[in-house]
């Protein structure tokens, strides 16, 4: 059969993305139940998400904010990130893992990535420390967590703050632990292509009582009615003890939030069949390697990535990329180094930082992966990457 680039029939008349939400009837009567409700914002439902994330992942707090990234940017001020300081980090990350130390007037620093997991080296890290450094933010990168034993134990030992950004892992097991009991904040995004969406939110879980402290100071631009330095005003009395910003989650997306928790494990036992399907029919594929998985950890697979020896095909990535686009398979890349987007060269970042996150970043696909792909979607995809890759093949 022809490829669909070179005016052959595209194996799919639709377009089927990397990533999309389920919403259901339930979701939507929850929405319209906390819509007719006296609160909208700052209500009750705010409250129940947050409870239902923290009993998920076995946690004493969750801050509800609207959105992945303002979380980020309150696990920083949590953490005391300020000019001066600096923050380890991957490369190989959504640009919000570097740019909540930004927000916050610190310095990221990348460390290189692990040939096989592709999350941040724990071996690089130590390395990497400076008497500046004040934290690290390893990613859980495609849904796998970062080594965070070996990360909590270089942190323990150098006083470092460890936030973890689990935008891909709600739900997934490190030797035996869930996600969110692991580092000492833990960063979870409810965006649409996540494992559960509240259309914009984001959540940062924590045993501590002063970091859940200092982010909801943060969230709500530095006011309290609680721990005031003074008491004698009057009643109507509150204070802003920091430079917070408006960060809140509405109660219509918590509503949505809640429902989504119900489902939260079945869509992780569909997002594990799909990965664990492609797996089985690629490894036999040639020229390809699938997601390695360390013995330990159960992934919960937001991404599924393949990694192509280029120099067993006769065109490279673009050329790969754009025929399974044309044949309407929604693949993507995940992602471009951080630091090769022009903000970042302009601050000074250049090519060279992390040779394998450079070499890595021109081999890979992302591959659609979501829990309502039917099995059909499945095998439009599996079938079409052979047809693409085996024409391609020297
Ligand atoms: C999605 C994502 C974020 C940011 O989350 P938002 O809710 O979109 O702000 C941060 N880090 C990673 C790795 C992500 O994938």
């Amino acid at each position: 059969m022809e490829l669909a680039v070179n005016g052959g029939k595209p194996v799919r008349e639709s377009f089927l993305p990397y990533g999309q939400q389920i919403i259901d009837d339930r979701d939507i009567e929850h929405v319209l139940e906390t819509l007719k409700s006296p609160y909208i914002t700052q209500g009750p439902a705010i409250q129940e998400f947050e409870r239902r994330v923290a009993s998920y992942v076995g946690v004493r707090h969750a801050v509800a904010f609207c959105n992945g990234t303002a979380a980020l940017h309150a696990a920083c001020f949590a953490a005391g990130v300020g000019p001066g300081d600096e923050v380890l980090t991957t490369p190989i990350t959504f640009a919000a893992s570097a740019n909540c130390v930004l927000y916050c007037g610190g310095t990221p620093r990348f460390v290189d990535i692990d040939e096989w997991t592709y999350n941040i080296d724990a071996s690089l890290l130590e390395k990497a420390i400076t008497p500046r450094t004040k934290a690290i933010i390893p990613v859980d990168f495609t849904g796998q967590p970062a080594d965070m034993e070996r990360i909590m134990e270089i942190a323990e030992q150098r006083g470092l703050v460890v936030i973890e950004d689990a935008a891909h892992s709600l739900g997934a097991l490190y030797k035996g632990k869930k996600v969110g009991t692991l580092a000492h904040m833990t960063m979870f995004s409810f965006h649409p292509v996540k494992h559960i969406t509240t259309g914009e939110g984001g959540m940062i879980v924590t045993d501590s009582d002063e970091y859940d402290n200092k982010l909801r100071l943060f969230r709500s631009h530095g006011i309290t009615r609680e721990n005031l330095q003074r008491d004698d005003e009057g009643p109507w009395y509150y204070e802003m003890q920091a430079l917070g910003y408006n960060y809140r989650m509405t109660d219509l997306q918590a509503a949505l939030g809640v429902s989504q928790m119900d489902k939260l494990d079945t869509f992780l036992a569909r997002r594990r069949d799909i990965a664990a399907y492609y797996s089985k029919e690629f490894s036999s594929v040639a020229g390809v390697i699938i997601p390695y998985q360390l013995p330990y950890s159960d992934s919960a697979w937001h991404l599924y990535m393949l990694r192509m020896q280029m120099d067993l095909f006769t065109v490279d990535r673009k050329q790969i990329f754009n025929a399974l686009r044309a044949e309407n398979i929604g693949v993507h890349v995940h992602y471009i180094p951080v630091y090769y987007h022009p903000y970042y060269r302009e601050l000074g970042y250049a090519k060279g930082l992390c040779p394998r996150a450079e070499h890595w970043y021109e081999e890979v696909l992302t591959l659609p992966l979501f829990p309502g792909m039917t099995d059909r979607d499945v095998q439009d995809v599996v079938q079409t990457v052979k047809k693409v890759l085996d024409y391609y093949r020297k």
